[in-house]
């Protein structure tokens, strides 16, 4: 099941086009995506047995398919290429290293992002939505708590990001408006080959930037769970960002950042595309 807001309101997207929740529900469902997911235990029974006409749509009007979570948890250097890259040693890290986006920044996936001055750049993502809360979620336990997966990219300001004495900017410099594009949909656990290693990663310009497996994350996303429920309440609509693979541009040589003009499109499998694009303040 792929499910997505079209302009504001909650869909199935099948081979055919967009199904409206509220509507093929007789009204048992909320039109509104967040509270889809705020409900999920009781509305999954009822999305499951929908059915009704699908409506062509246009992939413009797509947007954050859950718009407004309460929290939003993100995951830095949990790919071992990527921490590598970051000239970190993995070997120290015992636990998630964990910052906040600011859910002010999420928007759909096929949009236009302002950039602001400085360093911006891509970090293509699992994000993973929470379908049912809890507070010490036993790992084995974990994969009951997941709603669905979608694709992020966190979008990330590297000046802002990394000034101060210690990374406290972290969860700035990754908030500007319009830098958690996510989506094109929520796609169910059921709907993946294997929900724990799917192919990632992204172009700019049609150039490939990235190109990982989120099998080689460090903490998995059953990990992820149990960590951060083990001392913050997970609840329905949540979002984890889950980390991202080698090959942002800080790292390169030189350095590249995003400009004016530049499409960027991430891809992960069994969940689909977003491109967005970029323009100068
Ligand atoms: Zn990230």
């Amino acid at each position: 099941m792929r499910i997505a807001n079209l302009s504001g309101r909650a869909v199935l997207l099948t081979g055919d086009g967009a199904i409206d929740v509220h509507k093929a529900s007789g009204g048992a469902l909320s039109s509104e995506p967040q509270a889809l997911f705020e409900g999920w235990q009781d509305a999954w029974p009822v999305l499951t047995a929908l059915t009704g006409e699908a409506a062509p749509y246009q992939e413009s009007d797509l947007r954050a398919p859950v718009p407004r979570p309460g929290q939003i948890f993100a995951i830095g250097l949990n790919y071992r290429d990527h921490a590598e890259e970051s000239d970190i040693d993995i070997t120290s890290l015992t636990w998630p290293m964990t910052f906040t986006k600011f859910a002010s920044c999420l928007t759909g996936p096929h949009t236009t992002v302002t950039l602001p001055e400085g360093w911006v750049d891509w970090e293509v993502e699992l994000v993973v939505v929470i379908g049912k809360g809890g507070h010490r979620i036993p790992v084995q336990d974990a994969w009951e708590h997941v709603a669905g997966f979608t694709i992020g990219q966190d979008l990330s300001e590297r000046i802002g990001q990394w000034s101060g004495p210690a990374p406290q900017q972290f969860s700035l410099g990754k908030s500007h408006p319009g830098f958690g594009p996510t989506g094109p949909a929520v796609v169910t656990l059921d709907e993946l080959t294997d929900p724990a290693d799917l192919a990632i990663g992204c172009t700019l310009g049609g150039e490939t930037m990235q190109d990982g497996r989120t099998g080689d994350m460090i903490f998995g996303v059953p990990e992820l769970i149990a960590h951060l429920s083990s001392i913050t309440a997970l609840e329905p609509g949540d979002l984890i960002f889950t980390g991202t693979p080698a090959g942002i541009g800080a790292t390169r040589t030189p350095s590249r950042f995003l400009a004016d003009g530049d499409v960027l499109v991430s891809t992960i499998e069994g969940l689909g595309t977003q491109r967005i694009t970029f323009c100068a303040a």
